[in-house]
């Protein structure tokens, strides 16, 4: 059985979904309330592969919410992290996805120093960030929309928002060693990451936001920020393609913009209706068949029987793995959201 720990991207969001799902209890209650409440199994999915292969897992909302961060209420929100790592082994899940800011937690807080959650050993083989199939996916979704779009990539410059992070580093290093893209701009706040990152490349430029943006042909958002930036279309180029790998997204803007064409990042479609209702709340499109590519990623390794924990640590992505969890994806019917 594989799991998906998840959370949802604020607190107004979180309000809607307790009315929307029939708990108006909840929908008046603040960031308190949500700082207490227990992670919770709330949807039992089954996923069919194109081979034919179906396995069920479950879904484990942690109660985490981003304002937790920008409040500082970091002990509630590393509680969350662990206590979901904790329900998910207990109830016998062999793989599970640690979605969205779940992974992130997990590694700025060092959370692997704690083990122990009340009466359970937390067994770390049992959970994966989901970051190369993520980083696979942007990746994909970059090569494939920008020659749509009229975008040269071996002419092109593209922007990292988010460089020198798990996913950014993977997709830095997968657009300039694979892709062959002519320019890479790599923007962080961290100027020693951003070095060693230029040292690891052998390419690219570490540039503020502000100033790569006018730059780019294509920028790829994968920022762990808690809240989305505006971004004025005016001053982008024409054509422009924006992959918002962010969740929450990167972008605060929603704009609609001849030339300036954005991608809802790190998004995989299936080719079969995944029996489920999670998606419905996460403002997919196509609810039943769109979904996280990390969450995909626990549903392949649970595919392939690969019960360990593929995507672990910081930075360690290398393009031999993207390529892995790649065909795998293409085997079980998974593609990259390409509209
Ligand atoms: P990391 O924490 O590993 O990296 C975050 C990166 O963002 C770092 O480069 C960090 O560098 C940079 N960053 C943070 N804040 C800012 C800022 N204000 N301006 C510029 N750069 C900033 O995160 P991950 O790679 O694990 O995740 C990245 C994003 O992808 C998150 O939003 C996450 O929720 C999302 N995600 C999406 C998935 C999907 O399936 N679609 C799956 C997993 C994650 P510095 O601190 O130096 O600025």
């Amino acid at each position: 059985m594989f799991g998906l720990i998840g959370h949802l991207t604020s607190l107004e969001h979180a309000q809607s979904v307790a009315r929307d799902l029939g708990y108006p209890e909840y929908a008046d209650q603040d960031l308190d309330f949500w700082c207490s409440a227990p992670p919770q199994i709330v949807d039992h999915i089954k996923v069919t592969s194109a081979t034919g292969e179906t396995i069920e897992g479950r879904y484990v909302e942690s109660c985490f919410l981003p304002e937790m961060l920008a409040t500082r209420r970091i002990k509630a929100a590393t509680r969350k992290i662990l206590n979901a790592m904790a329900h998910a082994q207990k109830n016998g899940i062999n793989i599970t996805a640690l979605g969205g800011f779940s992974s992130i937690i997990f590694e700025n807080f060092k959370l692997d120093q704690i083990r122990r959650v009340r009466n359970i050993e937390l067994d770390f083989e049992r959970f994966t960030t989901g970051n190369t199939h993520t980083a696979y996916v942007i990746c994909r979704q970059v090569e494939q929309a920008a020659p749509r779009h009229g975008i040269a990539l071996s002419e092109a410059t593209v922007a990292v928002c988010g460089a020198t992070g798990d996913i950014g580093s993977a997709v830095c290093r997968w657009l300039t060693q694979r892709t062959g893209v002519k320019d890479l701009l790599m923007v962080a706040r961290n100027q020693e990451r951003l070095d060693n990152l230029q040292a690891e490349l052998g390419c690219g430029k570490s540039m503020a936001l502000e100033e790569a943006l006018p730059l780019a042909d294509v920028v790829v958002w994968v920022a762990s920020m808690p809240k989305g930036v505006e971004v004025d279309p005016a001053a982008l180029k024409q054509p422009c393609l924006m992959v918002d790998g962010g969740y929450p997204k990167n972008m605060d803007s929603k704009f609609n913009h001849p030339g300036v064409h954005v991608l809802k990042g790190g998004i995989v479609e299936h080719s079969l209706d995944i029996d489920w209702h999670i998606m419905n709340i996460v403002a997919m499109d196509v609810p039943a068949r769109q979904l996280f590519a990390c969450f995909a990623e626990s549903m392949l390794l649970e595919f392939e029987k690969w019960h360990t924990n593929f995507s672990w640590g910081r930075n360690q992505i290398t393009l031999e793995k993207m390529e892995q969890i790649g065909k795998a994806s293409v085997k079980h019917g998974f593609r990259p959201l390409l509209a």
